[in-house]
């Protein structure tokens, strides 16, 4: 069932008076049919995979990242497609001069229409910036939306241990974690009996650098946000489907017009 247009009118303006219509009895109905644009943050190991799926399955919205706009626009050998190639056949990063021409490409797709997860964009501030101006200047689900901002945050330690403590079965790749979801006999899968490895991406030295470099990159753009009273901040250590559902309310509370 579709939401009256009046209904989301929370959305609109960004920070404007919220006027609830008088006959809004259907207000506190969960609205999977408005136009939610959502930024979700995350470091490596926060199970920011797993809330994207469920958050794009619950608004039925796409999941959108980088990575794929890039593999697409090569794919369909598009002009920002093919210097983006060029440029990565370099060995160098694609710029900004080509990823956000590509990623306003990507918004502007019928499937967007009511909104998008978008995951690993922005990086910057600068990119957050561009986005809010695009958002600006764009309808989604024929209104002016702002984003909402969902950071899922775990602690270092509890990152460290997560990705640390992955151990793989070579046979059959079932996935166990030394720490948290331990085989039942030492280093061995309980299916096969085989001998657990663990992959070079997933040694401390290498983990504890990729997890540095998130929170130098991404500090500045959780400030940017936050001083704008937009980040929505979800412990991230609980159980994911406690997770999921405070993501859900803070969604619904910023999309009914909290933010
Ligand atoms: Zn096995």
């Amino acid at each position: 069932m579709k939401a009256s247009r009046r209904e989301v009118d929370g959305f609109a303006g960004g920070g404007g008076s919220t006027t609830v219509p008088a006959n809004a009895v259907s207000y506190r109905i969960p609205r999977n049919d408005v136009a939610v644009p959502v930024i979700l943050l995350g470091a490596p190991g926060a199970g920011k995979g797993t809330q994207a799926k469920r958050i794009a399955a619950r608004y039925a919205i796409p999941q959108i990242s980088t990575g794929d706009i890039l593999r697409e626009n090569v794919v369909r050998n598009t002009e920002l497609g093919q210097k983006a190639k060029a440029v990565m056949e370099r060995g160098e990063l694609v710029s900004d001069d080509l990823v956000l021409p590509m990623v306003a490409d990507r918004l502007c797709q019928p499937d967007c229409a009511q909104g998008f997860i978008l995951d690993g964009f922005p990086r910057t501030v600068r990119q957050a910036e561009w986005l809010d101006e695009f958002l600006r200047s764009h309808d989604f689900g024929g209104q002016k939306v702002p984003p909402v901002v969902v950071s899922i945050n775990v602690g270092y330690n509890q990152l460290l241990q997560r990705l640390t403590g992955r151990r793989s079965c070579p046979i059959d790749q079932k996935i166990y974690n030394i720490y948290l979801q331990p085989p039942k006999s030492d280093c061995v899968c309980d299916l096969c009996g085989t001998q657990l490895v663990q992959r070079k991406d997933d040694r401390e030295e290498v983990i504890s650098e990729r997890l540095q470099s998130y929170q130098r990159q991404t500090l500045p753009l959780v400030d940017y946000y936050r001083r704008q009273g937009r980040l929505r901040e979800i412990n991230g250590e609980f159980p994911a489907d406690q997770v999921t559902a405070e993501t859900f309310a803070a969604i619904q509370e910023s999309a009914a017009g909290g933010a």
